[in-house]
């Protein structure tokens, strides 16, 4: 019976390594990350539409006193729906995803082509996830995730919602993102809470004396480039 199980065992091992072999190794494709649209290089005209939804995002959250929010805004430049950020009910109840879901009780969709939706911070891995399954045309966003988490400590994953981006080959379907509107305002939400006991402070690696190749402080993490090991000391 010993035997048997042992032989069993090694003809698992032999299948599973002849599997693993026919795997490529390379499986998800290095796209490289599409670009964030800057709003200060936006024509006057379309950049004042941004803010002004923006500025309904913002509200938001002023009213609430919290940081995260957003608001969907339709083909016709309606604003459909909104939502903050209500992690004390639920750790995934960013912003984005309250709105998405609002959006969705109220309407009926479970998919938005065409419409856009505004949010206050640049929306994190699961958020820009989210916003690309439910097919938005684009996302508008007023604070970067590089400057939330390495200038200002607050905890993120740090990856820019463009690399993201990036692999929306995979769902058929990518959205345009325009970055930093309103972002002198958005930014105010998102105070420097570095070395405090904010619930939210991280220390960054950027930050840290953290001595491999540390992300250069920049607003794209699509642009890494590692900083000598002289600076990180
Ligand atoms: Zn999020």
């Amino acid at each position: 019976m010993k035997f048997l199980l042992l032989a069993v065992v090694l003809l698992a091992c032999v299948f599973g390594s002849i599997e693993a072999k026919k795997c490529p190794s390379d499986w998800a494709f290095p796209v490289a990350p599409s670009d964030i649209k800057l709003a200060k290089d936006l024509p006057v005209a379309e950049r004042k539409v941004h803010e002004k939804f923006m500025k309904q995002a913002l509200d938001l959250v002023i009213a609430v006193n919290g940081k995260f929010g957003a608001v969907i805004v339709d083909a016709n430049n309606t604003v459909v729906c909104g939502g903050v950020n209500m992690g004390a009910i639920s750790r995934i109840y960013h912003g984005e995803i309250v709105a998405i879901k609002n959006c969705s009780e109220i309407t009926g969709k479970a998919t938005f082509q065409d419409h856009t939706i505004y949010t206050t911070g640049e929306p994190c891995p699961m958020c820009q996830s989210a916003i690309m399954w439910t097919k938005f045309k684009r996302v508008v966003f007023g604070s970067f995730i590089s400057n939330m988490y390495c200038e200002r400590c607050f905890n993120q994953i740090p990856i820019a919602s463009n690399i993201i981006n990036a692999a929306g080959y995979g769902i058929n379907h990518y959205v345009d993102i325009i970055g930093g509107v309103l972002e002198s305002e958005t930014d105010k939400r998102f105070p420097v809470i570095c070395g405090t006991n904010d619930p939210f402070v991280m220390v960054p690696m950027c930050q840290s004396n953290w001595n491999r190749s540390c992300p250069k402080r920049t607003r794209f993490f699509g642009e890494l480039q590692p900083v000598s090991d002289s600076e990180s000391d």
